[in-house]
């Protein structure tokens, strides 16, 4: 199911608009806050539903492990297993095996588990498939992720494999057409573009991805340590050569400077954990910056986390209070500020669409940079 984006308003290369799938509408630009193993950490499905969340990312990884994908399937899908009404997009899990330093050959990709060590073997078309069992709107291909920094050459061999591997994956979801979701609506799969942050690999491995007619483009191996001033023009070399009528997805990505930077060169969709797991540690995000409520200056304070978030928890309870809940370790004080720190990070992307539509999102982009960059 090919996705369109409909653009109604663009401010540079920054747009913002509506993406249109079988669920549901999509605005654009989005934060979507990641679901692991099939919950935002600490949060449920009706959390995020009176969060106003749209999208979640599922871990395809960790779910093809624990509790297995033909056990998801059997219970009808990761929709209704979650009870979750949204719209659900599953990576490939190419991230996470790549971390566990795998055995990849042309084939595919061994690796253990890190739940009991035992040994598992993923190929383009086994990540389509366990994604198709999940029943993820939108399902990723499994890529190949190089280290940061690598050599031009390791780079090169992840380009090129990831385009091996994407072809086979394109047939195999396309020869299963036929793959639904919970409520038979078809899904969609999204090609990911490697390239380190080398220019020219970055070019190519945005056409090379295009050539294979994905339903929409997604920007793999970047955030991965590099320094800002080095993602940004690799960002921008792919971007170029993606198609403008469908959605861009950079991955893993969520600091808000990074985010608001990547919107400015034209991205769409966003996912991190930043925003789940600095909550679990106690950093907040806030219009004035991070702030740790563990601080000692916060022990009677009564004002909110932040006096300008719109969230649940900020019109109700305290930082004293919060501060005294993380420091007991109360698993609520991590529920509370996760619901506080993925509203903040979502409402800061929802706010773009509004400056991109009056055309001041250069002046938005330098306010939160003042503060983030
Ligand atoms: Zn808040």
């Amino acid at each position: 199911m090919k996705l369109s984006i409909d653009v109604r308003a663009i401010d540079g290369l920054a747009r913002t608009g509506v993406i249109t799938t079988p669920r549901g509408e999509l605005p654009t630009p989005l934060f979507m806050p990641v679901g692991t193993r099939g919950a935002v950490k600490t949060l449920s499905s009706e959390d995020l539903e009176q969060l106003g969340i749209p999208l979640i990312l599922g871990n395809t990884y960790h779910l093809m492990l624990k509790p297995g994908a033909d056990l998801v399937a059997d219970l009808g899908g990761l929709h209704r297993f979650m009870d979750w009404g949204g719209h659900v997009l599953t990576d490939s899990g190419g991230y996470q095996i790549f971390s566990l330093t795998p055995k990849v050959t042309d084939q595919g990709a061994t690796f253990r588990s890190t739940y009991d060590g035992s040994t598992h073997h993923l190929t383009p078309e086994g990540a389509a498939d366990v994604q198709s069992k999940l029943g993820a709107d939108i399902q990723m291909v499994l890529d190949v992720c190089p280290p940061l920094p690598s050599t031009d050459r390791v780079i090169r061999d992840a380009v090129v494999r990831t385009d091996l591997w994407a072809d086979r994956a394109r047939r195999a979801f396309l020869d299963g057409a036929g793959w639904r979701t919970d409520r038979g609506l078809d899904q969609a799969q999204f090609g990911i573009a490697q390239g380190g942050v080398n220019l020219q690999l970055r070019r190519e491995g945005a056409q090379r991805t295009v050539a294979h007619d994905f339903d929409g483009y997604a920007i793999g191996g970047l955030s991965v340590g590099e320094p800002r001033e080095q993602m940004l023009p690799a960002l921008a070399a792919a971007l170029e050569h993606l198609p403008g009528d469908q959605p861009r997805y950079l991955m893993g990505v969520g600091d808000p400077a990074s985010i608001v930077e990547a919107v400015g060169l034209g991205v769409d969709l966003f996912d991190c954990v930043l925003p789940s797991r600095h909550a679990r540690h106690g950093t907040i995000l806030t219009s004035e910056g991070r702030i740790m409520i563990k601080n000692l200056a916060y022990e009677r304070d009564e004002g909110p986390l932040d006096p300008a978030c719109g969230c649940p928890v900020c019109a109700r309870w305290s930082r004293a209070y919060l501060r005294h809940l993380f420091r007991v370790g109360e698993p609520t004080g991590a529920r509370l500020l996760t619901i506080h720190n993925v509203t903040w990070l979502s409402d800061l992307v929802t706010n773009l669409r509004a400056a991109i539509a009056e055309g001041r999102f250069d002046a938005t982009r330098r306010a939160v940079l003042d503060v983030w960059g």
